[in-house]
């Protein structure tokens, strides 16, 4: 690994404007549970790395109904898989968060992280997804607000502008709904997805989103369409599971094919459907 300067700024501000003054050749750090690998293999080498971690008030996890969850950018993956709000009303999240990695890397790892990373098979993002979740940034100009859908980008690239940092992720209370996150990956321990999903049943509605089936996380629009306000017929689960497959653009790589991960796109709706009918 190349010699870095460690920064560790305790307010946003501070953050935001070290950001700026080194601007590409900075990153920030947040768990470093991708940063570090990254660095460690050279795929980069920032001169100057941004600790987040000394910053007040952007940890923490607190939820109402009238304003949803809200997941501190500090938060960890074994903090969302144990809090008994997210245990209670977003279940799909706590166990997206609790199959990232090992015990370790879950007590470092944040969602924040998860998301600003912007792997495609990111684990926290098919949850999020479904519920619409938004992503509260801070950038010296002021703060916003953008859609997690609108968020990220491709690989890799999202949307933060010079010096902006993620803050928080706000999820919305929705109090009818019930679902389900599956991951498939070679192992059933430590290894990441070969395909992930959630299903999420609101009332009448249906919400899909898949990963690792295409360049971002996808919510799968023509089928949730296609479900509106229809009894869930096994004809109609098995339209939906058909379609969805067109929906996903996977490639082959190490973890499997193109076909494979077809069929698990098929395979995740046709299950959820059908557990949660
Ligand atoms: C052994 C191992 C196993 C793993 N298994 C999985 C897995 O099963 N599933 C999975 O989804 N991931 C997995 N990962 C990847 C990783 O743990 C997650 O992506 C993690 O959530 C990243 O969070 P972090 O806090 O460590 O981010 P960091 O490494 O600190 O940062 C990741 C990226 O986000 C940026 N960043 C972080 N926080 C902020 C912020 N607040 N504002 C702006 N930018 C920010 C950083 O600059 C960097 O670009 C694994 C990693 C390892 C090493």
């Amino acid at each position: 690994m190349r010699d870095f300067v460690y920064l560790a700024p305790e307010t946003l501000e501070e953050a935001a404007a070290l950001k700026l003054e080194h601007d590409d050749k900075a990153i920030f750090m947040a768990g470093a549970t991708d940063v570090m690998i990254r660095m460690r293999d050279y795929l980069i080498a920032p001169d100057y790395v941004i600790d987040l971690k000394n910053i007040p008030d952007i940890g923490g996890i607190t939820f109402s109904e009238t304003d949803g969850l809200h997941i501190g950018a500090l938060a960890t993956m074994t903090q969302i898989a144990t809090n008994p709000h997210v245990l209670a009303h977003y279940p799909t999240l706590a166990e997206a968060a609790s199959f990232v990695g090992g015990r370790q890397i879950r007590n470092r790892a944040t969602c924040a992280g998860n998301i600003v990373n912007a792997s495609p098979l990111a684990d926290t993002a098919t949850p999020l997804y479904c519920y619409d979740a938004v992503v509260e940034i801070f950038g010296l100009p002021g703060r916003r607000e953008v859609p997690i859908r609108d968020f990220i980008r491709f690989v890799r690239k999202v949307d933060l502008r010079p010096g902006e940092l993620v803050t928080g992720i706000r999820v919305p209370y929705l109090a009818d709904a019930k679902g389900i996150f599956r991951k498939v990956a070679r192992r059933n321990e430590v290894d990441l997805s070969t395909v992930c999903g959630t299903v999420l049943r609101t009332g009448a509605g249906w919400r899909i989103s898949m990963g690792s089936v295409a360049p971002t996380p996808l919510r799968l629009n023509k089928t949730e369409a296609l479900l509106a306000g229809k009894p869930l017929t096994d004809a109609l689960i098995e339209e939906a599971a058909t379609l969805a497959a067109t929906e996903v653009s996977p490639i082959d790589d190490v973890r499997a094919d193109r076909q494979y991960r077809l069929d698990i796109v098929s395979y995740l709706v046709r299950d959820g459907l059908t557990k949660l009918r």
